[in-house]
C-alpha cells in the first residue's frame, strides 16, 4: 500500500512499495506569495502533470539525466526517489517578477547572458538568496554538486528556449530542482509546468504561466490549456 510521506503547495509525495520509486500526484492548488495567497483550480493537476510529462520526455530524450520514470494517470506520475538538494536553481533569460522589482528595473529587459540565482528552498524562511559560497558554506552542497546543477541548468535553458520558441512562447525565467539518486548521481527533479516558469507569447506577450493567478489576469485553467496544446503541437504529439 502506498504511504502518503509529504504533502507540498501543489502535489503530494507517497512512498510506493520500491523503496526507490515515489509516486508524485500533482493537486489543483495554486499558491503565490509564499502561500499567502491560495486557491483549488480547476484541472490545475492534470494539465501540470500533461505537461511536466512532455517536458521531462524531451529532456530525457535530449539526454538530461531525471527522476521521471512514468506518467500513470490524469494526476499521478512514477519518479526515483531522491536525497533532494534544499536549493532553488533559478535562471533568467528575461528581465521579470522579483528580479524586475529589486533593481526597479521594467519588466522585458533580455539579459546579455543568462542570469542565474540560488536560493534556499524554506517556506519558513521565504526562500532566502544565496550563493554558491553560501550554498557550500552551509553545507547545502558541494563545489562540485552545484557544478553538476548548474551545468543542467543551462542545458536545459538551451533545450527548452527551442522547444518553447518552436510553441510559440518565450521561456522568459524558471526554477529547478535537483537530486541525489542513491549511486550519488545528480538528476533533474521535481517538475517543469507553467507553475515554475514564466512564458510568454511572442506575438502579443501575454503571459501563459503562474502570473495570471499572482496578478489575476485571466483563467488559468484557459492558460495552461493553451500551453499543453501548443507544447503537443510542437512536439507532434496531438491527441
Ligand atoms: P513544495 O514542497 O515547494 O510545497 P510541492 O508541492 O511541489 O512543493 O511538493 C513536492 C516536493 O517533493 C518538493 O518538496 C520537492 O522538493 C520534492 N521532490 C520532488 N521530486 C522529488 C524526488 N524525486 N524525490 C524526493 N523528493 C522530491
Ligand atoms: N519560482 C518557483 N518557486 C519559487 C520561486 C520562484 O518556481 O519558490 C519560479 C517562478 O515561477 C519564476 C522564477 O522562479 O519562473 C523566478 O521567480 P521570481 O524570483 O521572479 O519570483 P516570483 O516573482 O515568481 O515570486
Amino acid at each position: 500500500m502506498d504511504k502518503l510521506i509529504y504533502t507540498g503547495k501543489a502535489k503530494q509525495m507517497w512512498q510506493t512499495a520500491d523503496p526507490n520509486v515515489l509516486k508524485v500526484v500533482y493537486t489543483n492548488q495554486a499558491t503565490a506569495l509564499n502561500g499567502k495567497k491560495k486557491d483549488q483550480i480547476r484541472e490545475k493537476g492534470e494539465l501540470n502533470n500533461q505537461i511536466s510529462t512532455l517536458v521531462f520526455d524531451y529532456l530525457i530524450a535530449n539526454g538530461i539525466p531525471t527522476h521521471f520514470i512514468k506518467k500513470l494517470n490524469d494526476t499521478e506520475e512514477l519518479v526515483k526517489k531522491c536525497q533532494m538538494i534544499r536549493l532553488e536553481f533559478v535562471t533568467r533569460n528575461v528581465c521579470a517578477g522579483h528580479f524586475a522589482s529589486r533593481f526597479g528595473m521594467e519588466e522585458g529587459r533580455v539579459f546579455d547572458q543568462p542570469v542565474e540565482e540560488l536560493f534556499y528552498k524554506s517556506d519558513e524562511l521565504g526562500d532566502p538568496f544565496l550563493n554558491n559560497s553560501g550554498a557550500q558554506g552551509l553545507g547545502f552542497a558541494t563545489a562540485d554538486d552545484l557544478q553538476a546543477c548548474w551545468h543542467l541548468s543551462e542545458r536545459v535553458n538551451t533545450l527548452l528556449t527551442i522547444l518553447f520558441r518552436r510553441a510559440g512562447m518565450q521561456l522568459v525565467d524558471f526554477k529547478l530542482e535537483f537530486g541525489k539518486l542513491p549511486d550519488g548521481h545528480i538528476v533533474l527533479a521535481d517538475e517543469f509546468s507553467p507553475d515554475n516558469c514564466r512564458l510568454w507569447d511572442l506575438k502579443t506577450r501575454q503571459h501563459m504561466d503562474k502570473d495570471v493567478f499572482r496578478r489575476n489576469l485571466g483563467d488559468l485553467t484557459v492558460t495552461y490549456e493553451e500551453v499543453l496544446h501548443r507544447l503537443q503541437k510542437a512536439l507532434g504529439k496531438e491527441n
